[in-house]
This record gives C-alpha cells, sequence and structure tokens, in this order.
C-alpha cells in the first residue's frame, strides 16, 4: 500500500490550529487536523468573547463553528478525538506523527496543543468555572465582565499583578490574595502594584500570608473564603468573582525528546518564524515560548506557521536561515 503523505499535519484544532488550518488549505496543501477531544480548544468553554476583531460579542462555540467551517471549506479535514502520542523525524525528512492505532506522515508538522490554566483545587472552584459563574483565569479577556463589581485576585506573578492591575481599571473594588509577603513578579510590576494600593481611595487591597480556601455561592460566586496563613484565621469575604492567576500549564508532555521544550514545558521555537530545531516542525498558539495566551495572537501564530511552511516547501535550507 502506498503512503498517504500529507502535506501539513496540525496537532490541535484549538484558535491555533484552526488558524493555520484554514491558510494551509486555502494555499491548496492537503491539510488534517488531529485533536484530543473536539475543536475549538479553550475558547470553547466561554460564552462570551469581546476581544476578537470583527465581533463585538460572540460565544466560544460559535466561533469555533465558523472558524472551522471555513477551514474545512477549503479542504482541511478534521479527526477529532485523535490523540498525538508521539512523533518523529525519518531521515528522508518526513514526519511521523503516532495518534491512537492510526500513524500519519507529514512534509510539515504545526503544533498547537495549547496550554491548560493550573487550578487551585479548591471547593467551589469547578462549580463556577466559567466566567458567567464567576470564576475566571484570564483578566485580560474577562475583567470588563466585572465593571463595578468586587473580585478576588489569587497569586504573585508577573501575570497574577499585571491581570490584577487590569482588574482595577474595571471592578469596584479588588482584593489580591497572595500567599507570601513578597511577590514573584519582577521588581517594576510591583512597584506599579504598590502605588496602587497607596493611591488615595484605592480600589486595591492586598491580603499577604493568605490563600484562598473555599469559593461559596448558590449558582454564582457570592463569598470567598481566606486563610491566613500565619495565624490559621479565615474570613468570609462578599465578593462576585474570583480571579485565579497562577500560571499555565502546556499540553507538551507528549513532545519531551522530540522538540526542546522550557522547564515549564513550553515548545521553544524562534519567534520570528515559529521554527523548532526539528526542520519541518512549526510551534503555534499557546503551547511556545513568548505566546501572548490570547485567541487572536494564536490564531496569528498559526495563519504564520502556514505561511512560512510554504518557504520551508519551496526550500529546506530556509529552516537553518537567519531572520531577516
Ligand atoms: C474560559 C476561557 C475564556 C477565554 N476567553 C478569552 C477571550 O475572551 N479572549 C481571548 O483572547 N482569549 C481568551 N481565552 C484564551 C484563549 O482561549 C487561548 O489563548 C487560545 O484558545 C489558545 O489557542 P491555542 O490553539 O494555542 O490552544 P488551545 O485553545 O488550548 O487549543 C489546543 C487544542 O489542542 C488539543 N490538544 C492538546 N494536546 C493534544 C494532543 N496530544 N493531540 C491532539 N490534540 C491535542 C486540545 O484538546 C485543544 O483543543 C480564554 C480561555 C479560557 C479558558
Amino acid at each position: 500500500m502506498t503512503e498517504q503523505i500529507w502535506d501539513c499535519v496540525i496537532v490541535g484544532a484549538g484558535p491555533a490550529g484552526l488558524g493555520a488550518a484554514l491558510y494551509a488549505a486555502r494555499d491548496r496543501f492537503k491539510t488534517v487536523l488531529l485533536e484530543k477531544f473536539a475543536p475549538g480548544g479553550q475558547i470553547n468553554t466561554t460564552d462570551r468573547i469581546e476581544n476578537y476583531p470583527g465581533y463585538a460579542n460572540i460565544s466560544g462555540p460559535d466561533l469555533t463553528e465558523k472558524m472551522l467551517a471555513q477551514a474545512t471549506a477549503f479542504g482541511a479535514e478534521l479527526r477529532s478525538g485523535a490523540e498525538v502520542t508521539a512523533l518523529a523525524r525519518r531521515p528522508d525528512g518526513l514526519i511521523e506523527i503516532a495518534c491512537g492505532k492510526d500513524k500519519f506522515t507529514a512534509r510539515v508538522v504545526v503544533l498547537a496543543p495549547g496550554s491548560s490554566y493550573r487550578h487551585l483545587d479548591v471547593s467551589g472552584e469547578e462549580e463556577f468555572h466559567n466566567a458567567g459563574a464567576g470564576v475566571s483565569y484570564c483578566g485580560t479577556c474577562d475583567a470588563p465582565f466585572f465593571k463595578g463589581k468586587t473580585v478576588i485576585a489569587v497569586g504573585g506573578g508577573n501575570t497574577s499583578v499585571e491581570d490584577t492591575l487590569h482588574l482595577c481599571k474595571f471592578a469596584a473594588k479588588v482584593i489580591m490574595v497572595h500567599r507570601r509577603q513578597e511577590f514573584r513578579a519582577t521588581k517594576v510590576l510591583v512597584e506599579e502594584l504598590m502605588a496602587k494600593v497607596n493611591e488615595p481611595n484605592s480600589n486595591l487591597t492586598l491580603k499577604l500570608d493568605s490563600v484562598l480556601a473555599e469559593i461559596k455561592g448558590a449558582g454564582k460566586v457570592e463569598k470567598a473564603v481566606i486563610k491566613n496563613l500565619k495565624t490559621q484565621a479565615q474570613e468570609e469575604i462578599g465578593c462576585d468573582g474570583v480571579f485565579i492567576f497562577i500560571g499555565m500549564v502546556p499540553n507538551t508532555a507528549f513532545l519531551k525528546g522530540f522538540v526542546e521544550l522550557t522547564d515549564a514545558g513550553f515548545i521553544r521555537c524562534e519567534p520570528a518564524y515559529l521554527r523548532t530545531k526539528i526542520p519541518g516542525v512549526f510551534a503555534a498558539g499557546d503551547c511556545r515560548t513568548g505566546a501572548a495566551m490570547q485567541l487572536v495572537t494564536a490564531v496569528a501564530d498559526g495563519v504564520n506557521a502556514a505561511m512560512w511552511m510554504k518557504q520551508y516547501l519551496r526550500d529546506p535550507a530556509w529552516w537553518n536561515s537567519k531572520p531577516e
């Protein structure tokens, strides 16, 4: 039996994968998306997106449906329930992709498996896990939905401080909970945070040496239980939302030993062309180093990878060229 060779195999049908699929298929490349669960990735779990250009407000599933229909109309194929478990580059330069009982062979691979928000695993977190119900992991995405409300922000790293400051632009009251006295965030961000706290009538207060112990409510978030780690005292604070900013976990365990990963598991790639160290293998979206962790930037990454793929297919030596 002759081996079926795909021009482009895309691992993950989230926004990055769907962006890559549209451009690759529209360029008449034989393209398949391999998706572990269902297309859409993280946006499938949100019913309100307000920062995707062209849509004032659209739900994640609606946007996914439109993006998928557009990519498949140009010939991209989708395999759902198809988890990629291993990849290898052959001496002839083709890439083999193991996916359950199936094996795919590709000239180019776009890795777009995304990342998942790290959870605290406290009581109430899963129950209200949805910005509409009150638990969110992305200040940039969801802060405007909490205009004039009281929210709790948990964390102490760079993203946490940045997103907390962003929340302060919308919420009436922000209570930042951090388990230590010192922040992990960079000095300049901490200075900005402290300047905000010290403003007259500031809407930001800090609860240091403290953790979020529980989220309570009926149908939506109504209270957060905060525990002081030094005194063990617990207090209940009335609030409308809880933002958990404790990092992202890239879905890249299956790539260990194939492409270079950072200690945290993000795919190392060259930022200009999204090339990994393996010729023919690009990284796109939230799975890569330097990702902005936004829908529109993930789509743009997928599109870039599909554009640069043409350079590689035309001239494989391009892979090792220096960015201009
Ligand atoms: C609740 C929520 C609300 C959000 N709201 C906004 C918003 O309003 N605006 C905004 O800009 N951003 C928002 N974001 C962030 C945005 O969704 C992400 O930045 C974006 O989805 C990243 O796209 P991606 O394609 O890189 O990864 P993902 O969306 O994570 O998609 C990756 C896909 O790859 C699949 N996959 C993983 N491993 C494998 C494997 N081994 N084999 C096959 N498939 C695999 C996954 O199942 C998934 O479908 C939100 C995120 C969440 C969780």
